[in-house]
């Protein structure tokens, strides 16, 4: 996260006189380092000598825009700094823009405060001239307010950086599609070329036969290493080794593939497993927990969007998956959804070091596939889904809570999520299917509904929550307006 640079571009004028715009700047760069600090602030503040002329302002602007690990700006007027030497800059700015309404000073100095004081330290008025230009050119971006010094203030800023990384890394994402979606199915299509254009994903095919020449051409020292690998992070709970050494053999082909075309998600599709023995199952699992997207059934959307939503939450531990709600718990007062998949659940949502088990498949015909078992953590959470509605792509975000487990569900041996969604199961489940959510989803502990709307303007596309203030009927109303704003905009 420290490799990705923010901007701080503070703005003043020369009204003010020399000594004024070195005060501005040594306060900035005050701000930038207590900023750099702060353990909230997950990526590094890089202070610019503040901007007194339009042309000053649109060479930061484009500066920023060169710079690759750039990630975004963040702009504060610690003087008056009159906006119309921002239209250009701003107007050529190509990267997340956040404005923080902050102050120096956290207090007024009742007893010492004079007319200088008052020049200087005036954010309250110049954040208002700076904000009305960013609303004037319909700009999108984010508006936070508070001392700099405050937690919340901290907070809301380090989240907003994860994510701006997000929208910055989702431009250079590249999709591993193995085989096509799964036939006849709706919810998981969606115009590849409007994905691109929005969130920067390059979606490209291989054929299963692909997989399967690298499949058999793995050596069997790879192959030892990977359950190496295995050993360290599962209990090995099979006499089945020859199963497990399958998906260890599939992993080690997938990963070189992975690794050689420069993708960072795939999928499977189980109609499509053409020369493969088993269905990818630890072998997913395991290329999941080490950061890559994965979804199955062709659904290319989730698997990119898992991989945009992991590095977002990269070092915060609390673990992103691929999901899918699977059956209903109705107990009145005490309703829930129970979600997994045939196999490939994220090992990073584990409450229990995860077990290795070989069972076979209902569906799908082929031998029956090693998978990692466990019952997934508690914990405050979100799932995100992403869903093509013809004019463009909306972004649906529940948030839920996931629950302890406290049955075994011996007959049920893959990994598996209870959760409570907000603001009940009733509300949340049919706010869900009217805004056309789909049964998979990308789950996190790490991610808060609030980023994933940041992330949705930051790339253009429509965005909608279900959380505890969810009500059907202005639920209904915000799915009808959003598509009549849509059908203008879209
Ligand atoms: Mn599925």
């Amino acid at each position: 996260m420290k490799n990705y640079v923010f901007y701080f571009l503070v703005g003043s004028q020369y009204l003010y006189g020399p000594e004024a715009i070195e005060q501005v700047n040594a306060d900035a760069e005050k701000i930038a380092a207590g900023l750099n600090e702060n353990p909230l602030i997950p990526c590094r503040v890089v202070c610019k000598p503040c901007a007194k002329t339009s042309a000053e302002v649109s060479a930061l602007a484009a500066g920023a825009n060169a710079d690759e690990n750039c990630a975004g700006v963040i702009t504060w007027m610690h003087t008056f700094s009159p906006s119309k030497m921002w239209i250009a800059g701003l107007s050529a700015l190509r990267k997340p823009y956040l404005h923080v309404n902050t102050q120096f000073n956290r207090d007024i100095p009742w007893e010492t405060i004079d007319m200088d004081f008052m020049n200087l330290n005036q954010s309250a008025h110049g954040d208002r001239e700076h904000g009305y230009i960013a609303a004037r050119l319909r700009l999108p971006r984010k508006v936070i307010a508070g001392h700099w010094q405050a937690e919340e203030f901290a907070r809301e800023t380090g989240e907003w950086m994860r994510a701006a990384v997000g929208a910055l890394e989702s431009k250079r994402l590249r999709v591993l599609r193995i085989s096509d979606n799964m036939r006849d199915v709706a919810v998981t299509e969606g115009d590849k070329i409007e994905a691109q254009i929005k969130l920067g994903w390059q979606v490209d095919h291989f054929g299963a036969g692909d997989i399967a020449d690298a499949v058999d051409s793995v050596d069997s020292a790879e192959i030892d290493g990977q359950m190496e690998e295995y050993r360290r992070h599962y209990i090995l709970d099979t006499d089945d080794i020859e199963a497990v050494k399958y998906q260890a053999r599939l992993q080690v082909a997938l990963n070189k593939f992975l690794v050689q075309g420069g993708f960072g998600a795939f999928h499977t599709n189980f109609q499509d497993l053409h020369g493969l023995r088993q269905l990818p199952g630890l072998a997913v699992q395991d290329l999941s927990r080490r950061g890559y997207g994965f979804a199955a059934e062709g659904d290319w959307k989730t698997a990119a969007l898992v991989r945009v939503m992991k590095l977002m939450a990269a070092g915060k531990g609390g673990g992103t998956a691929f999901m899918e709600d699977y059956t209903y718990h109705f107990e009145p007062g005490n309703e829930m959804i129970l979600g997994a998949h045939m196999l490939e659940v994220c090992p990073t949502l584990a409450a229990e070091k995860p077990k290795i088990q070989v069972h076979p498949l209902g569906i799908g015909g082929k031998e029956p596939p090693a998978r990692a078992v466990f019952k997934a953590k508690a914990g405050k959470a979100i799932v995100a889904s992403l869903v093509d509605m013809g004019n463009r792509l909306r972004l649906i975000v529940n948030d839920i809570e996931c629950v302890e487990q406290p049955y075994d569900m011996p007959k049920l041996p893959v990994a598996r999520v209870l959760w409570k969604p907000a603001p009940s199961l009733k509300t949340s489940a049919e706010a869900w299917i009217l805004a056309g959510g789909a049964h998979h989803s990308a789950l996190s502990f790490d991610l808060t509904a609030g980023q994933m709307a940041d992330f949705a303007e930051m790339c253009g596309i429509e965005f909608l929550h279900i959380g505890e203030d969810t009500a059907i009927p202005d639920f209904r109303k915000e799915l009808f307006y959003n598509d009549m704003a849509w059908r203008v905009n879209g």
